[in-house]
């Protein structure tokens, strides 16, 4: 069986990869799209494990040799995914988990809707993320100010997501991201719905 895709978008400072990490003994197993990026490291991110981090010109490469299912410059620098581990891990069944802004949901949505489940992950308000942002410290005033802009834009397109999750409890959050998992893991494609039918109908 394919597998199946799990969006999550929502601010800078949200709190999507704490989530995970709080709930992934309970998701089963699941297979972390690593983006290919053109922004420099934080503190404490590694190469292939948060990122793969590339130059501009071979960001620009990989678009020209079509190896990105989405690709988008949010705060200005490249983000997108690569498109041949995405199908491996779905053709092994996997659920694949999407880190991406709104407008790679948009775009992975237009290119595999059937497969696909998106949550939006937000802190409470406004101010709490620009607390957290503030004490992650890893950032200077200005990309501050940049991903505040940025995720108050973003708000808005949280009508285009199946299930929003408000990050003010780590724990009610990583549970309600357990149903969310399950919830995407229930989703079929379109083929594997026909198969059914013509099964079901003997
Ligand atoms: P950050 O720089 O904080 O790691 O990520 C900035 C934003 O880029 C976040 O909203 C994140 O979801 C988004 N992002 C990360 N990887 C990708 C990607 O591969 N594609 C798209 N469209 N957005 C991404």
């Amino acid at each position: 069986m394919r597998g199946a895709i799990l969006v999550l978008s929502g601010p800078s400072g949200a709190g999507k990869s704490t989530i995970i990490h709080a709930a992934a003994e309970r998701i089963g197993e699941y297979y972390f799209s690593i983006s290919t990026t053109t922004r420099s490291p934080r503190d404490g991110e590694r190469d292939g494990v948060d990122y793969h981090f590339v130059s501009k010109e071979e960001f620009e490469e990989d678009i020209k040799a079509g190896n990105f299912l989405e690709y988008a410059q949010v705060h200005g620098n490249y983000y997108g995914t690569s498109l041949k581990p995405v199908n491996d891990a779905l053709d092994r069944g996997n659920l694949v988990i999407f880190d991406i802004d709104i407008q790679g949901h948009r775009l992975v949505r237009a290119k595999m809707d059937d497969i696909t489940t998106s949550a939006f992950i937000t802190p409470p308000t406004l101010s709490e993320l620009e607390v957290r942002l503030r004490s992650r410290s890893t950032d200077d005033d200005g990309v501050i100010a940049n991903r505040i802009a940025n995720a108050k834009q973003e708000i808005s397109a949280v009508g285009e997501y199946d299930f929003f999750i408000i990050n003010d409890d780590i724990e009610k959050a990583a549970s309600e991201f357990v149903v969310v998992t399950n919830a995407a893991r229930l989703k079929r494609s379109t083929e594997e719905e026909e198969q059914f039918i013509k099964k079901w109908l003997g």
